[in-house]
């Protein structure tokens, strides 16, 4: 592997300001981070932390108003090697859920003869198989934010960006959905940056925790996490374990000084 692509995301002093003058947000403050290919890096911190404003920046949709973001080795740019899944799944309801996965794979330059292939494939990874034919509107929520998640995966990211995913879902709904996309980041392999506000989340998903603070929003502090990845782990033995417990009473406990730290 070259140097280039073990750094999948590099932010280099990133400072994103919203208007001028008196009226000015600096959302984002000078931020630097890296990302490293195969790491599942989580950023959390409270509401209005600049945590979306950083996705947008890898994304390619935000232009920093200083610092430099590069993915993979070369500018952030819409497309380039991420691709992202938001709070809402914002589907196409007049698009089928193959559709709407077509949508993508068109967008990528797959021809049309080999989509069908890819659909099937792309909803079986997520759990949905079966499911091409089926309208948007007949899913459950967390179904449709499964297809969020195939789509987003169509265009072969190597960068898989996640914006408080499973903020929108009930509880059990959301604990599945957890687990899903740890077992698929460790099959695929797929290089990870997702924001939650959950420290349990948080914990369960990371390899790494980036904690955030506000005005202006920042990196405070960053958290290892050690937990086995081994796909034959039971999760819910994981989350009862007394590891699990104790990373998470830390990070609750850093994201809280966080909190009220100036
Ligand atoms: P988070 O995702 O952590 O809740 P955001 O990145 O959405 O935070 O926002 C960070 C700060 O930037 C907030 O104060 C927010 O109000 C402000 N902000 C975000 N987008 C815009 C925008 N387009 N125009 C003006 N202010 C914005
Ligand atoms: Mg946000």
């Amino acid at each position: 592997m070259s140097p280039q692509s073990e750094e999948a995301v590099v932010l280099d002093g990133i400072t994103v300001r919203y208007g001028k003058g008196g009226s000015a947000v600096t959302a984002v403050e000078d931020v630097s981070l890296t990302v490293r290919a195969g790491e599942f890096v989580v950023l959390v911190g409270p509401s209005g932390c600049g945590k979306t404003t950083l996705l947008r920046i890898v994304a390619g949709f935000e232009r920093a108003t200083s610092g430099t973001g590069v993915v993979q080795g070369a500018p952030a740019a819409p497309g380039r090697g991420t691709g992202i899944v938001f709070q809402q799944p914002r589907l196409f309801p007049w698009r089928t859920v193959g559709g709407n996965i077509g949508f993508a794979l068109a967008r990528h330059g797959v021809p049309r003869a080999e989509r069908p292939a890819r659909i099937a494939s792309l909803l079986d990874r997520v759990g949905l198989g079966g499911t091409a034919g089926r309208r948007t509107w007949e899913l459950s929520g967390g179904q449709q934010q499964r297809v969020a998640i195939a789509r987003a995966l169509a265009a072969e990211p190597q960068v898989l960006l996640m914006d408080e995913p499973f903020a929108a879902l009930d509880a059990l709904t959301r604990e599945r959905l957890q687990e899903e996309v740890r077992a698929l980041a460790a099959s695929l392999g797929t290089t990870v940056l997702f924001v939650t506000h959950s420290a349990e989340e948080a914990v369960l998903l990371g390899t790494r925790v980036l904690v955030m603070a506000a005005d202006p929003g920042r990196i405070v502090a960053e958290v290892d996490v050690d937990l086995t990845r081994d796909s034959a782990t039971d999760p819910a033995a994981l989350r009862g374990s007394a590891e699990f417990a104790r990373l998470r009473g830390e990070l609750a406990d850093i994201m809280r000084e966080a909190a009220t730290a100036a």
